[in-house]
């Protein structure tokens, strides 16, 4: 196995890359030992995890990142309309503010995202 690729435990995920060629996983307590493969899969497997989902989490995890990138987008443009409203306007701290706390509203709905799916899916 080659490890300049990501390495990450094979019960729960958890990226290994760094951490002791051999020991106990800090996430899930299980044993790994890089230097065997024991317990550990290749990493980098892409955002949707390892290849031991099944489709429904599969569904789950894609409906996580399509929740993620639409909350990013929205606060993008949330970023966006507060820039070019507050170029055109007399007030131009109240679009840019409206802007901004519409940002993060959505980029804390996004972390609230992450946070429980993280929770779900440890
Ligand atoms: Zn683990």
């Amino acid at each position: 196995m080659d490890f300049d690729q990501p390495v990450n435990c094979a019960a729960c995920g958890y990226d290994l890359t760094g951490v002791a060629w051999q020991g106990r996983c800090p996430e899930c307590g299980g044993g790994y030992d890089k230097s065997s493969a024991q317990g550990v899969v290749r990493g980098g497997q892409g955002l949707l995890g390892g290849d031991d989902l099944t489709p429904s989490q599969r569904g789950e995890r894609l409906m996580v990142w399509v929740k993620l990138g639409s909350y990013a987008a929205l606060g993008g443009i949330c970023l966006l309309w507060g820039g070019i409203a507050s170029s055109g306007s007399l007030q131009p701290a109240r679009p840019l503010a409206l802007g901004l706390l519409g940002a993060a509203a959505f980029g804390f709905a996004a972390y609230a995202t992450w946070f429980l799916d993280r929770r779900d899916n440890p």
